[in-house]
C-alpha cells in the first residue's frame, strides 16, 4: 500500500510528484496543484507531503505518512478556509512559520487548500516567502484553476494539473477506502460526476440522496408559471436547510472557543465592549461563510439539474453515451419527449446563466426563478 493509492485517476500528477519526492533534483520550493472541485487536490497535496517526509518516499503505513496525511505532523501546516477568505494576518503568520527549519522531518511543508481565497493583500504578504525560498520549506498551494490564483503567486510556483477522475476509479476508491457496497459506489460516483467528496456523501448519506432525487424530480413538475416559482423556492430552501444544519453546531463551538480564549464567561448575559466587538466580528465571518456555503449547495443542485437535461438530450438522440442519471429513466423519457433538442439546449443554457448570476452575487432566489421559468414543459404552457 502506498500513500498515492487514494489519489485516483491522476497518473501523471502522481508520477510528477512522486518523482520529485524521491529525487532532490526534481524538487521545487513551491507547487500549485489545480483541478476541478472534488478531483482530489488536497488529497494529492497531503500524499505529496507524506512522500516527502516518509523515509521510503510514501509507504503509506509509517508514522510520518499517517500524520502527514491527517495534517497532525509537526512539520506540516494545513490551511483550510472552509469558505472564508485567507486574511493578511494569517498569511504573515505562514510566512513566519516558513522561515523555521523543520523540527523533526526532512521538510517543513505548508499546504494552502484554497489558494484562490487569498485576499490580494494576503497574497502580497506571501510573495517574499515564495521569492526567497528557505532551503527545507515547501509550499503546496491548491486551487480550482490557474486563473483563480493571483498572477504573482502563479508565476512563482510550479504547476501540476489534476483532471476529473473516471467514475469507475472513484467507485473503486469508495469500495476500498469507505467500505461502500459496489452497486451503491457505482451509482454515487456517476451521480456525483466523479466529485470524490460528493460521491462519498451520496453513498453514505441517505438524506443527501433524497435531496438530490427531489431536486431532479422538480424538473418534471414545472408546467405553469406558478409551478416555476414554487420549484425555485424549493431549490432555495433545500440549500438553506442544508447550510443551516451543517453550520449551527460549528458556529456555536467557535463562539464558545473565542469566549474562552478571551477569558470571558460564556454564560454571562452581556459581555464587556472589547469582547462584544470580537464576537460580532466572528458572527459576521460566520454569516459570510453560511452565505457562501448556501450558494455552493445551490450550485451543486444546478450541476445535478444540468446533468439531467444533458442526459435527456442523449436519450433523445439515442447516442450510446453513458448517462449520469441512469436511475431516472422515466423522468428522462418525459423530458426527451416533451422538449425538442433546441429546447433542451436552451434549458441547459438557462441553468448555466443561473449559475453565473449566483456566482456574480445575484440573490439566488431571483436567479432561480428566472431559470425555472425557462424550464417549463412546453406542452403544458
Ligand atoms: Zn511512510
Amino acid at each position: 500500500m502506498t500513500v498515492w493509492r487514494d489519489v485516483v485517476g491522476q497518473d501523471e500528477t502522481v508520477a510528477t510528484l512522486s518523482a520529485a519526492a524521491a529525487d532532490p533534483a526534481q524538487m521545487t520550493h513551491a507547487w500549485l496543484l489545480t483541478g476541478p472541485p472534488g478531483s482530489g487536490r488536497s488529497t494529492a497535496a497531503r500524499a505529496f507531503a507524506a512522500a516527502l517526509l516518509c523515509p521510503d518516499h510514501g509507504c503509506g503505513d509509517c508514522h510520518e505518512c499517517r500524520t502527514a496525511k491527517d495534517g497532525s505532523h509537526a512539520d506540516v501546516t494545513v490551511v483550510a478556509t472552509e469558505g472564508l477568505s485567507i486574511q493578511v494576518k494569517d498569511a504573515r503568520e505562514l510566512a513566519r512559520v516558513a522561515q523555521h527549519r523543520p523540527s523533526v522531518g526532512a521538510w517543513r511543508i505548508i499546504i494552502i487548500e484554497d489558494a484562490d481565497r487569498l485576499t490580494e493583500r494576503a497574497a502580497d504578504a506571501l510573495l517574499k516567502a515564495l521569492e526567497e525560498p528557505v532551503p527545507r520549506t515547501v509550499w503546496l498551494l491548491c486551487a480550482p484553476s490557474l486563473e483563480d490564483v493571483i498572477v504573482t503567486i502563479r508565476s512563482r510556483s510550479r504547476h501540476v494539473r489534476l483532471r476529473t477522475p473516471p467514475a469507475d476509479a472513484v467507485a473503486e476508491l469508495l469500495v476500498r477506502r469507505d467500505d461502500v457496497d459496489p452497486a451503491m459506489a457505482a451509482y454515487a460516483a456517476r451521480a456525483a460526476q466523479s466529485h470524490v467528496g460528493l460521491a462519498r456523501r451520496l453513498a453514505r448519506d441517505e438524506g443527501a440522496r433524497i435531496r438530490r432525487r427531489d431536486t431532479l424530480q422538480l424538473a418534471g413538475r414545472i408546467g405553469s408559471l406558478g409551478d416555476a416559482m414554487e420549484a425555485a423556492a424549493d431549490l432555495a430552501s433545500i440549500a438553506t436547510e442544508e447550510s443551516t444544519a451543517s453550520s449551527a453546531e460549528r458556529d456555536a463551538a467557535e463562539k464558545q472557543r473565542l469566549l474562552e480564549q478571551l477569558g470571558a464567561d460564556p454564560a454571562a448575559r452581556t459581555q464587556p465592549p472589547h469582547i462584544r466587538s470580537q464576537v460580532s466580528a466572528l458572527e459576521k465571518e460566520q454569516k459570510t461563510r453560511a452565505t457562501r456555503f448556501g450558494r455552493d449547495v445551490v450550485d451543486r443542485s444546478l450541476v445535478d439539474l444540468l446533468s439531467l437535461y444533458r442526459d435527456a438530450l442523449v436519450v433523445q438522440a439515442g447516442t450510446p453515451v453513458e448517462l449520469v442519471n441512469v436511475d431516472q429513466t422515466e423522468l428522462l423519457a418525459t423530458l426527451a419527449r416533451s422538449f425538442s433538442a433546441e429546447q433542451l439546449l436552451a434549458c441547459m443554457t438557462a441553468i448555466g446563466s443561473a449559475r453565473e448570476r449566483i456566482e456574480a452575487n445575484v440573490p439566488p432566489l431571483l436567479a432561480l426563478e428566472a431559470m425555472t421559468i425557462s424550464l417549463r414543459l412546453p406542452q403544458r404552457r
